[in-house]
């Protein structure tokens, strides 16, 4: 562990939650050096929804790396890019209607964020982005620049501008009708804020603490941007393939934005990848205005087609998704039913869900005990307040059953501890 703490520069985050050396791993578990296996419902952040290693998808990796395929292209066109683009068409964007433009912009999530955002300043001509409270889009500067919270925004060292935060949906406790401030605004001459170029939305804000957004706020968001003429664009990098249950975490709203920014599942095994999709109208940019080193990865153009092909066939994986969600809901109600005092609350959709507790203190020691029992679990929200369960979605009914076990007594720890505090 020693190199670790020696050379490793001090902004190392997760392991420091999980102090032990991570080895080996296959769909919904993962191995430390000592041998002892977890069952991981943190997968990657989201990264990992078809589980570790895939089989189907590890084989075709193998496979095209066995025949010297090219691995390194930028972006010049290779067979590994055509294959991902006519599969990608064919079973994500025709069967949905949607018609879009697709850029690599390059290998990570903030990349796709960035190019976003400069595209729909390009396109309108205008600085401004609403974003939302307890929004999360990545830590480089324009990404930063939309995110909420305060620890990361304090990283940046420079001032975070151009930008404009409106409450997201429930932040003021349905005391305000949805979009009254930013309506507002919109429409007055003296509001101060400059008529913006795009809204930017997560539709479940993962890392903000699984806040969900209603279909009607989301439909309600696209008509006052449509009323506007900004361009709507969902960062469906965590919620999306197949989180919430479809393909992208919008359809269920019926929404239809003009940019979406994919990434972490993207590629099916946790290889960096990631996309920003355009209305074909919206693709204004000159050849290399947006450029990348790794805008042509091919082992993630082909480990990404297998996810597609493996998973996205047909919708029974949206079916099965819907009811291990669920199951999963009414366990965590259970749990949070059993422990009154610790005023636990539970929201989620689709297998993004949250335990929410009162003392912030409690979600980092029902990780910590999970931690101890062989479950992985992050916590997230603006305290750090909710208990965040993101299991690779191919977990099986006993995966998830021997989970929320763990979590059910580790809640109950927490609970008993909490008690003799009290009685002290
Ligand atoms: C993770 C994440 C990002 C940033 O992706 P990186 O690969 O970490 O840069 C952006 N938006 C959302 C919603 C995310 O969950």
């Amino acid at each position: 562990m020693q190199v670790f703490e020696q050379v490793e520069s001090q902004v190392r985050s997760y392991c420091r939650n999980w102090p032990t050396v991570f080895t080996t791993a296959k769909g919904s578990r993962i191995s430390d050096e000592q041998g002892r296996s977890y069952l991981d419902f943190f997968a990657g952040a989201g990264s990992l929804n078809y589980g570790h290693n895939h089989p189907a998808i590890k084989e075709a990796l193998l496979g095209y790396l066995a025949e010297d395929n090219v691995v390194h292209t930028l972006d010049t066109y290779s067979s590994a890019k055509r294959r991902f683009l006519e599969t990608f068409r064919d079973l994500v964007l025709a069967p949905r209607n949607l018609d879009y433009k697709v850029q690599f912009p390059g290998p990570a999530g903030n990349n796709a964020v960035e190019a976003a955002l400069k595209l729909a300043r390009k396109y309108t001509g205008r600085e401004t982005i609403v974003s939302f409270t307890n929004g999360f889009h990545g830590m480089t500067l324009g990404a930063l620049a939309v995110t909420g919270n305060s620890m990361k925004r304090g990283g940046a060292g420079v001032p975070l501008n151009n930008a404009a935060t409106m409450p997201y949906d429930n932040y003021m406790d349905g005391r305000t009708p949805d979009f009254l401030w930013l309506r507002s605004l919109l429409e007055d001459p003296g509001s101060g804020l400059d008529r913006p170029a795009a809204v930017i939305v997560e539709t479940v804000q993962g890392e903000g603490g699984i806040n969900v957004a209603s279909d009607e706020w989301l439909r309600g968001l696209e008509a006052v941007c449509r009323e506007h003429e900004l361009l709507l664009i969902v960062d469906d990098i965590q919620m999306g393939c197949g989180r919430t249950g479809p393909f992208f975490s919008f359809e269920r709203a019926g929404i239809t934005p003009d940019i979406v920014t994919l990434s972490k599942s993207l590629s099916g095994m946790g290889l960096p990848f990631a996309l920003t999709l355009m209305k074909p109208h919206l693709d204004v940019w000159d050849p290399g205005e947006h450029n990348g080193t790794f805008r042509g990865f091919a082992p993630a153009f082909v480990t990404a087609t297998a996810a597609l092909e493996t998973f996205w066939r047909t919708d029974a994986f949206t079916v099965d998704v819907d009811a291990n969600a669920g199951w999963l809901d009414g366990e965590l109600h259970g749990v949070a039913e059993s422990y009154p005092e610790l005023g636990i609350t539970t929201r989620g959709r689709g297998l993004a869900r949250g335990l929410v507790f009162e003392k912030p203190e409690h979600a980092a020691a029902v990780c910590q005990e999970a931690f101890a029992n062989g479950l992985l679990m992050e916590t997230s929200g603006a305290e750090d307040e909710v208990v965040k369960f993101l299991p690779p979605l191919t977990t099986t009914r006993q995966e998830f059953e021997e989970g929320v076990s763990i979590v059910r007594e580790a809640v109950a720890t927490v609970a008993k501890s909490e008690a003799e505090e009290v009685a002290a």
